[in-house]
């Protein structure tokens, strides 16, 4: 391994910064949710890192303490960032995971610096801030702490049912600062699960967070993806999955179609390949063109979750308890289908 090839910024978008500050420490534990993990752990050179002005998200800032993400969704477009460690975009990104263990000293001081404008800092942007590593790293109380102290105003994207273990330091961030929550479920077939996001809480767990956090008075919206074309389109899979975001109090649903780019593309293909061989044709033709399916079906399917929304209340129970405390921040969503990590 080539560390010197490393990358230290997580723009989301790879760009060459030089990684270490100091040698990594690889790390393994013997314990069996770690089994096959391998874990780099460095010191970054800085953590609140701003988003290149192309990338059409609505956040300019994000803090990214891992790279890497255990969740090992089959889809996650956050692989090729991997490529940049010397590592690959598939195994290597499930299983070989980067942590900045200076993560929390670093967003207090950089909070703190005379030149920091107080900007809304969002997470999960690029990969998952509540994967497995965390339970053991424990980089995000830090990094709240930190965020609260500073009443910095912030989001978090997340698939991981660990974020309740920071409820303290988010109800309190909440009291101080505006403070937005979203979980990403894009359907709730637990078999479909298993097989393509193996490393995650199942969704029914997901969903029961989003209930939790927005009874502690957080707002949480549901980004519902990635829609699977031919495997959780149809209407009564998208109905089915919208009633239980609206009965998990949902504060909002955002809904975003699979898209496919250069190393979650092969990723992805691989796995549809051995598991439903016969949609391979379908796919590719229906992203034969590009990284994302025609506009015509993005369009219809938005227009779909947004009746389907309209229809089952969401948003509705959750409102209450949301203005208990401040205006929720913006949703972590984009604005269109490009550039988001779908956690
Ligand atoms: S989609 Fe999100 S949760 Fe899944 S592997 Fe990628 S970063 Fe992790």
């Amino acid at each position: 391994m080539r560390w010197d090839n490393l990358r230290l910024t997580d723009t989301g978008q790879g760009a060459a910064v030089p990684l270490f500050a100091r040698g990594a420490v690889t790390r393994t534990f013997p314990t069996p949710e770690f089994r096959g993990m391998t874990f780099y752990e460095i010191h970054a050179r800085s953590i609140v890192n701003r988003v290149p002005a192309a990338s059409h998200v609505p956040f300019q800032w994000t803090i990214n303490p891992y790279r890497g993400c255990t969740h090992s969704c089959t889809y996650c477009f956050a692989r090729k960032t991997h490529e940049y460690l010397d590592l690959d975009a598939g195994h290597d990104f499930d299983s070989k995971i980067v942590v900045k263990v200076n993560a929390p000293e670093l967003v207090r001081k950089e909070l703190a610096a005379p030149g920091w404008g107080g900007h809304h800092i969002a997470m999960g942007t690029n990969v998952d801030c509540y994967q497995r590593a965390e339970g053991r790293y424990e980089l995000m109380r830090g990094i709240l702490a930190a965020l609260r102290d500073a009443r910095n105003p912030f989001s978090i994207l997340t698939k991981g049912s660990l974020i309740l273990r920071d409820l303290d330091l988010l109800t309190e961030a909440a009291e101080l600062t505006d403070v937005g929550t979203s979980l990403s479920i894009g359907f709730v077939d637990d078999e479909l699960w298993r097989s393509v996001e193996p490393g995650t809480p199942r969704p029914g767990r997901r969903l029961e967070v989003c209930a939790t956090l927005t009874e502690h008075g957080l707002a949480c919206g549901v980004l519902m993806a990635p829609i699977l074309p031919y495997l959780t389109d149809s209407p009564q899979a998208l109905a089915r999955t919208v009633r239980q975001i609206a009965e998990a109090g949902a504060t909002h649903v955002v809904p975003i179609v699979l898209h496919l780019r250069p190393g979650a593309r092969e990723w992805f293909l691989g796995w549809l390949a051995r598991e439903h061989p016969r949609l391979v044709p379908r796919y590719l033709e229906l992203y034969g063109r590009g990284a994302y399916a025609p506009k015509a079906y993005q369009e219809r399917i938005a227009r779909q979750v947004k009746e389907l929304a309209a229809r089952s209340g969401v948003g509705r129970s959750s409102s209450a308890a949301a203005r208990r405390i401040r205006p929720p921040a913006p949703p972590v969503s984009p604005a269109g289908p490009e550039q988001l990590t779908l956690l």
